[in-house]
């Protein structure tokens, strides 16, 4: 079956060409890019697309815009088998894992993607990028959809968009996912690897959530934090979520005055998740001395998600109502494939 792709632009590099004067890279007309690929009409799949009506650096993504992604896949999404999302790379890896928790029961492929160099440049690595995502979105076998959930395309692997994280901002290889492998390598073929995607042979329709609370901090712990600038943003008004870095296996200071403002921040409500600063591995709450205290006063572990899924999951949880009394335990489950239970 000939499969139906949207084409989502929503920005980016991958779209971008250098202002004459300024030599700074910015957004241009979006049917310039498909005319930059003719190879497109190879593919075996019909193409529409659709654009931001103003694209943008994905510096200046928000969750408004994450909304109005998830509102347009929405409508659209009876009329597709597949979706393809053209994102600016440097953030990402934060849309990706927020689509997956805002499109529950999806089971069509969502697929990120974007480049490191313009489309009309000489070296580009948008044309595979774009071409190869194109291609798993419109994989099917026996007329149903291979990849069902959202994943993020770059320079030959797919990833779990959840999982994924940008790792740098100068080479083609500008992602990474150091806690799950990669769904999809492409090589001289396409190797699936079927057994770890996401199952979702659900009947249940797509849902769609849209509300999204940004009452949130994420704080990074460095050794001589002080206590006047964590207590500041413990008493931000509102604040309902504090994604806390810690060292290592979720490891911080034993400082007094430290526990004491963690404990006050859960006492009036505020929940606390600890997800760990190394790129790769898993937070273990009571694994150390330096952790055993945040998990007896309620501290929430983040397991092996990354800080993007983190604080995506935060906001999304933070906007439901029905989680309440469970959060904790809700936070601590798989959602949509973003951490490993243990
Ligand atoms: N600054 C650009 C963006 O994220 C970088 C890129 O597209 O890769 O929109």
């Amino acid at each position: 079956m000939r499969a139906n792709i949207l084409l989502i632009y929503t920005g980016g590099t991958i779209g971008m060409i250098k202002n004459a004067q300024s030599e700074a890279l910015q957004a241009f007309n979006f049917e310039h890019l498909l005319k930059s690929i003719p190879e497109l009409k190879l593919i075996n799949c019909s193409i529409d697309t659709l654009s931001f009506d103003t694209p943008i650096d994905s510096s200046n993504m928000n969750p408004l815009h994450w909304i109005h992604l998830a509102k347009t896949i929405e409508n659209k999404y009876t009329e597709y088998d597949g979706f393809v999302v053209l994102h600016g790379s440097d953030t990402m890896s934060y849309s990706a894992s927020a689509l997956s928790f805002m499109l529950e029961h999806l089971n069509k492929p969502v697929i990120f993607t974007g480049s490191q160099l313009p489309i009309g440049d000489l070296r580009t690595d948008a044309k595979e990028n774009l071409i190869t995502s194109i291609q798993l979105a419109s994989l099917q076998q026996n007329n149903t959809p291979v990849i069902r959930e959202v994943g993020l395309y770059f320079e030959y692997k797919l990833y779990r968009g959840n999982r994924a994280t940008k790792i740098n901002a100068d080479h083609f290889e500008a992602f990474a996912s150091y806690n799950f492998p990669p769904l999809v390598t492409s090589g001289l073929k396409l190797q699936v690897q079927h057994d770890l995607l996401l199952k979702n042979f659900t009947q249940d329709k797509l849902k769609v959530h849209t509300s999204l609370d940004t009452n949130i901090a994420l704080i990074k712990l460095f050794p001589g934090i002080q206590q006047a600038a964590l207590k500041s943003i413990l008493e931000t008004p509102n604040l309902k979520g504090v994604v806390l870095e810690t060292y290592g296996s979720g490891n911080a200071t034993t400082e007094k005055w430290f526990l004491d403002l963690l404990s006050s921040a859960i006492s009036k409500g505020i929940h606390i998740i600890n997800v760990t600063q190394c790129s790769g591995g898993m937070v273990q709450l009571g694994h150390y001395e330096t952790s055993k205290q945040m998990r007896d006063m309620g501290v929430i572990s983040a397991k092996d998600m990354t800080t993007e899924a983190t604080i995506t999951k935060l906001m999304y949880l933070l906007g439901k109502r029905d989680v309440k009394g469970m959060f904790q335990l809700v936070f601590e489950t798989s959602l949509r494939g973003e951490l490993t239970e243990n």
